[in-house]
């Protein structure tokens, strides 16, 4: 059965194919079929099809890609966030206060936890999401928290080196030994991801857990440079790593290696909007030549938002994107962060995943901060979420 999404006023493919970066078609249309795109390009070409959807003058936009998130956790830290906002400076260890909520939860409990999370993510016109472990810290409990992940996404990151637990305070080899390294495994997860800063991991700490992953056929991803500036982007030049991300305190130099490889940067609005830190300026990573991603890095301690629409409006305003580079790195950026070429862009043959924003142009996802305008999210042909009020 063929489905032809008509009166789209603004057709956003994201595919290079000779119609700008963003690849905009007006007066559009769409047409899907068995989960596929099969036609797309002007209404007044469309073809026949069994039924019809009015867009209603909308806006069309390839489903985001958010390769940063961490949403197998119980618990919140709204108290933290209050504390913090109140004049109190944000340090890693508030990790730990989420790491004995979720050692004290069951399967059910973050299972449930993950799934309204990842209905909000829908509901955001997020397609295709990464998650990380990381608040189990323990092998049994990282252990469940990657079977919980892989139940929603096949970007699964083990992220047992988020930071030492207290069991293991000072012993480094004690809980590569005990934890780490058995909780390494290509079947229950993709990706190995180490948050290589100032309270969590050491720069050779980061080189033995890499290795380890290297050795189970794990693919890798850096969490660096988030609360101070190290020399952490040389790991760019000894390993393969898909993406480095934060990326807040960036040397010159450090733009240079990053641009010397295929390493995305992935920069996270939300990180900095709600520890009230430091923004970095993305036009710094633009004229070095180095590859721009946007993700949610969704969690509750220091980015509590499954809001891609918010991430862009903060990255716009003020991390100097250019509101088609922030809709590119949130789309195509985010695949190629997770290294994926069937999804963040819409071209015909591809998978049918898009969203539906009531508005005439993506501008007003940035214009418009706040006001939710997604109105229906399409997963391979499906429809996962409809806005209650439309039709
Ligand atoms: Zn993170």
């Amino acid at each position: 059965m063929a489905t032809l999404y008509s009166n789209i006023a603004s057709l956003i493919t994201c595919s290079d194919e000779g119609l700008g970066a963003l690849g905009e078609i007006r007066n559009a249309s769409l047409v899907v079929e068995n989960g596929r795109i099969v036609w797309l390009g002007e209404q007044h070409d469309s073809p026949a099809c069994d039924e019809m959807v009015d867009c209603e003058l909308g806006t069309v936009i390839p489903g985001f890609v958010d390769s940063h998130a961490h949403l197998v956790f119980a618990g919140n830290r709204a108290a933290e966030f209050e504390a913090r906002m109140n004049g109190d400076a944000y340090a890693a260890g508030g990790i730990r206060t989420t790491v004995n909520a979720t050692r004290q939860s069951s399967i059910d409990d973050l299972t449930r936890n993950m799934k309204s999370l990842v209905d909000e993510m829908h509901a955001a016109g997020i397609t295709t999401f990464e998650s990380k472990s990381g608040y189990g810290l323990s092998l049994e409990t990282e252990r469940l928290s990657l079977e919980v992940a892989g139940q929603f996404t096949d970007e699964v990151t083990n992220l047992a080196a988020h930071v030492v637990p207290p069991e293991f305070k000072d012993n480094f080899d004690g809980y590569l030994a005990e934890v780490i390294a058995p909780s390494l495994s290509r079947d229950l997860h993709r990706w190995v991801d180490v948050f290589c800063d100032r309270g969590a991991f050491t720069i050779e700490q980061t080189r033995q857990i890499f290795t380890a992953a290297l050795a189970q056929g794990c693919e890798l991803r850096l969490h660096a440079q988030q609360l101070e500036h190290s020399n952490s982007i040389q790991l760019v030049e000894e390993f393969d790593i898909a993406s480095v991300d934060h990326c807040t305190h960036m040397s010159d130099h450090d733009l240079e290696l990053m641009a010397s490889t295929s390493t995305v940067a992935t920069l996270l609005p939300g990180a900095e909007f709600s520890t009230r830190a430091q923004y970095p300026d993305a036009r710094r990573f633009v004229s070095a030549g180095v590859p721009l991603a946007i993700a949610t890095d969704c969690n509750p301690g220091s980015s509590f938002t499954t809001s891609m629409a918010f991430c862009l409006a903060v990255a716009v305003r003020d991390m100097r994107f250019t509101p088609e580079q922030a809709l590119l790195a949130a789309t195509r950026g985010g695949a190629q962060a997770l290294r994926r070429t069937d999804v963040g862009h819409l071209t015909v043959g591809g998978r049918a995943n898009f969203v539906r924003l009531s508005s005439p142009s993506y501008l007003h996802m940035m214009y418009r901060p706040g006001v939710p305008l997604v109105s229906e999210t399409v997963i391979d042909g499906h429809t996962i979420y409809r806005r209650n009020n439309v039709a």
